[in-house]
């Protein structure tokens, strides 16, 4: 038999050894971009600001996962909420699902607003005012509520019915499914209700970019564009959807600031993900770990004999798998740099490894991205290559 107290001991020295394990290397990033600050342009210094504060807000949003665990479970807030709500059968699990939902989107809804404040604007990069930003906070606020609504219902059903035994690892793999039908969801559903995408124009880009999709054997449903810069002056594009919804987002400030040429190097270099299955798996993986990590919790309390109802139980796996997950963060960077290689070579090859080049030189300048990054800060947080090592490899290999 483990003792809970104990359990509850070791889940709490791994948080903090999680909120260590981060620090340093955000310190180190901070202190790299401080190195060189005698002889710096403005431009210069409005990059180093926005690169110092981006890794103060990396370590903020772990220290977020760990507060919010501290306020739900720390402080018996959620079996509180469950104990008062749940003497009303099915109405009163779901009232106490979407109460969570509210209260902890709430908390997190500090953060962006923070992350807009000390970063977006101070930096100028952000076009939001804060109508805009509490336009967003409301929206994002009532599509969790009815996602938690949703998952309440499809997920936590067979603890009604089952004995723990069962309805635990069946409740886990509704989960997966139901992660599969947000998947699904985010660009047809979700998306469209902060952003408005139209299909790209037709003229001579459209007709390039056809051509060179041709050239790689792939049809896409449509090529779209976003309306980011209503939002900020970050230039992006992005790859989204599996099978007949899979498409090509281009932010419209990134056809503002690139060429032809480099518009269809970026798009060879989404294509590319696509081509290399990286989205299928990554989040097929994601789900594996998820799910792997979600069973392991329903063992251990059983072991450990913790009683606590296993509603609240699933609520506490969400919001303690990811802030127990840290060691995993490396792995996971590294493989997504690993992709952003694997599609550089990709559009290198279908594309003008030229233009892709001069794309991304442009496009580091603009998302004012510093050219190097530190070493560690990089291996733990960085899901694209640093600036200087991505652009090194397309022209060691031209
Ligand atoms: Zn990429």
């Amino acid at each position: 038999m483990l003792d809970p107290d104990f359990l509850l001991l070791v889940a709490g020295f791994w948080l903090v050894a999680g909120l260590a394990f981060e620090g340093v290397p955000c310190v180190r990033q901070w202190r790299h971009l401080a190195a060189d600050t005698q002889s710096e342009t403005p431009d210069a210094a409005r990059r180093r600001v926005y690169g110092q504060r981006r890794a103060l807000f990396q370590w903020l949003a772990n220290l977020e996962g760990v507060l919010r665990v501290v306020f739900w479970l720390g402080l018996g807030l959620l079996a509180g909420l469950f104990d008062n709500l749940a003497v009303g059968g099915v109405v009163g699990v779901l009232g106490f699902v979407i109460l969570f939902a509210v209260g902890d989107q709430l908390l997190r809804e500090i953060l962006p607003w923070a992350r807009w404040w000390f970063i977006d604007r101070a930096c100028g990069v952000s076009r939001s005012g804060p109508a805009e930003m509490a336009s967003d906070s409301a929206r994002r606020l009532a599509l969790n509520t009815t996602i938690a609504a949703l998952a309440g219902i499809w997920a936590l059903w067979p603890f009604a019915l089952l004995p723990f035994s069962m309805a635990w690892p069946l409740s886990g793999l509704l989960m997966i499914c139901g992660m599969a039908a947000l998947f699904w969801a985010r660009p047809n559903l979700i998306d469209p209700l902060f952003h408005r995408f139209s299909p790209l124009e037709c003229g001579e880009l459209r007709e390039r970019l056809e051509a060179m999709m041709q050239r790689c054997g792939t049809r896409l449903e449509d090529v779209l564009v976003v309306d980011s810069s209503r939002r900020s002056n970050l230039a992006n594009a992005y790859f989204t959807g599996l099978g007949r919804q899979k498409r090509v987002v281009l932010f419209d400030t990134l056809i503002a600031h690139l060429s032809p040429a480099e518009l269809e190097a970026v798009m060879a270099h989404e294509l590319g993900h696509y081509r290399c299955g990286h989205l299928q798996r990554f989040y097929g993986s994601q789900a594996l770990l998820l799910l792997g990590g979600y069973l392991a919790l329903g063992a251990l309390v059983a072991v450990a004999g913790v009683a606590v109802s296993p509603v609240v139980l699933a609520v506490a796996a969400y919001l303690l798998l990811p802030a127990l997950g840290w060691p995993l963060k490396p792995w996971q960077s590294a493989r997504k740099r690993r992709y952003e290689y694997e599609a550089d070579d990709y559009a290198a090859t279908h594309a003008e490894r030229a233009a892709l080049v001069s794309a991304l030189e442009r496009l580091l300048a603009n998302n004012l991205n510093a050219p190097t990054m530190d070493r560690w800060y990089a291996a733990v947080f960085a899901t694209h290559p640093p600036g200087d090592q991505r652009l090194q490899a397309l022209r060691l290999k031209a």
